[in-house]
């Protein structure tokens, strides 16, 4: 019998950033998803840790989407030696092209806001990586379409471990991913989407497999039976008819487009009057002409389209960006970051958080640790700009919008698994939630889950 594929994981174990699987066989050493971990501060210092294997004995990486909990270290690793290939789906490599670059970025700003505030007095703070490292990152990127082969035993002169991926309706480009050698499989989930998703379609369904990772972010909640489109309408017509700005931050990628349909459809049908919605960020823009550009993804057609780029003011320029908080309610604003831990988003938070006409309207999931973690649990103030700002605007958060399968719709995806008697592992999930997952699974499928521990291996 040959040598079996062994599987490690190194990251998105008992959270849901810095999702980092070593998958060896023999001498090959392929890593599936390369993220950055986000959140708590402990959990951002593991960024700055050693990578657990020698970044030049890794011989491809697999990426299943661009989120950059998925991908945000590439740059790092490619930079420490790294000289392989990265495959993925030519949408995750259309979306990373904006997604590190700007990620760089962000932390060289990081840095020099650091070393201004003195922060660090003896060192001179470095930023994990730059734009220029992100950019040679992207040198690496080999797209590959869904549902091909691909082969990751290039220079090994074997063709026994391939990889394959298949959709899973999270985002543009998002896979699931199965890796193969001599007949065993290890299907990684990925970050899995909703069957019913405005945006996205439904996620494939689970072929079988020896081993089975499944993501367990919303392992112990379902998602409303509320109709997003209808309770965001319901806030934005409460918000403004008083006056007040809507203030929603947003995901650049997947979650504004999905406002931006919502909010086309709901002033199609009336729900909502004829008040300005401005998309302040250039990124959202950007990724929404790649979107149009897949439309066998997802479920926006060319009239949507229409109404979407009619609908919202694009703003660009930094100026533009801060006259907005001068110009005053009735109106929406729709910005990134999602979860509040930078971008212009925090700037009108700045400018209009304090006012009870107002609202931040929450739409995804909040990490914990980040300032939408924060707001979501209550908080009457947050630290922007190292003051403690007031927040007295109605903070909403609206739990339908999620671009994640919640506990049902991870149960029925994984449902098959059970059937061919595949061993299940869980990842990239908070404790509880991880946990509840593996319960349900017990319970209701008569199979057992693993929850996955930092280090732990497992043999296929
Ligand atoms: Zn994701």
């Amino acid at each position: 019998m040959s040598e079996p594929m062994r599987v490690q994981f190194w990251g998105a174990v008992g959270t849901v950033t810095g999702s980092r699987t070593i998958v060896e066989v023999d001498d090959r050493r392929v890593l599936v998803d390369c993220g950055l971990f986000q959140g708590y501060k402990q959990l951002r210092l593991r960024n700055r840790a050693p990578f657990p294997v020698p970044p030049s004995s890794i011989d491809a990486v697999v990426l299943t989407h661009a989120h950059l909990d998925h991908t945000g270290y590439l740059p790092a690793l490619v930079r420490d030696g790294f000289h392989g290939p990265v495959f993925c789906t030519p949408g995750t490599a259309e979306l990373l092209g904006l997604l590190l670059p700007d990620s760089g970025y962000l932390l060289e700003e990081e840095a020099r806001f650091a070393q201004r505030k003195n922060y660090s007095k003896h060192e001179k703070p470095t930023p994990l990586y730059t734009v220029a490292d992100a950019e040679r990152a992207l040198e690496s990127l080999v797209p590959r379409p869904f549902d091909t082969e691909i082969d990751l035993s290039a220079g090994h002169g074997r063709a026994d471990l391939t990889a394959r991926f298949v959709a899973a309706g999270h985002i543009l480009g998002a896979a699931q991913a199965r890796l193969t050698h001599l007949g065993r499989t290890v299907h990684f989930s990925g970050d899995l989407g909703r069957d019913d998703d405005a945006l996205m379609r439904a996620p494939t369904a689970l072929e079988p497999a020896e081993l089975v990772i499944a993501e367990s972010t919303y392992g112990d909640r379902l998602h409303p039976d509320a109709n997003p489109e209808d309770e965001l309408g319901e806030v934005v017509a409460r918000v403004t008819k008083r006056g007040g700005v809507v203030i929603i931050p947003a995901f650049a990628v997947g979650r504004a487009q999905a406002l931006l349909l919502h909010l086309a459809r709901l002033r199609r049908r009336g729900a909502i009057g004829a008040v300005p919605i401005f998309l302040n960020s250039p990124m959202a823009v950007d990724a929404t002409a790649l979107y149009r550009a897949h439309p066998e993804e997802h479920r926006i057609d060319e009239r949507d389209y229409a109404e979407m780029y009619e609908l919202a003011t694009m703003v660009s320029s930094v100026d533009d960006s801060k006259l907005l908080n001068l110009r005053g309610g009735p109106m929406i604003i729709i910005s990134a970051s999602g979860m509040l831990t930078g971008g212009r988003v925090l700037h009108h938070i700045a400018a209009y958080g304090d006012d009870p006409r107002n609202a931040i309207l929450l739409t995804g999931y909040q990490a914990p640790g980040t300032r939408g973690g924060t707001l979501a649990a209550g908080a009457d103030e947050l630290r922007i700009f190292g003051r403690d700002m007031p927040i007295r605007a109605e903070v909403v958060q609206l739990q339908s919008m999620s671009a994640h399968a919640d506990a049902d719709g991870i149960m029925r995806w994984l449902a098959p698994a059970t059937t061919a008697g595949s061993r299940i592992v869980l990842n990239h999930g908070e404790p509880g939630s991880a946990d509840a997952l593996r319960l349900r699974i017990e319970r209701e499928l008569g199979a057992t889950a693993i929850v996955a521990e930092q280090g732990q291996q497992f043999d296929v």
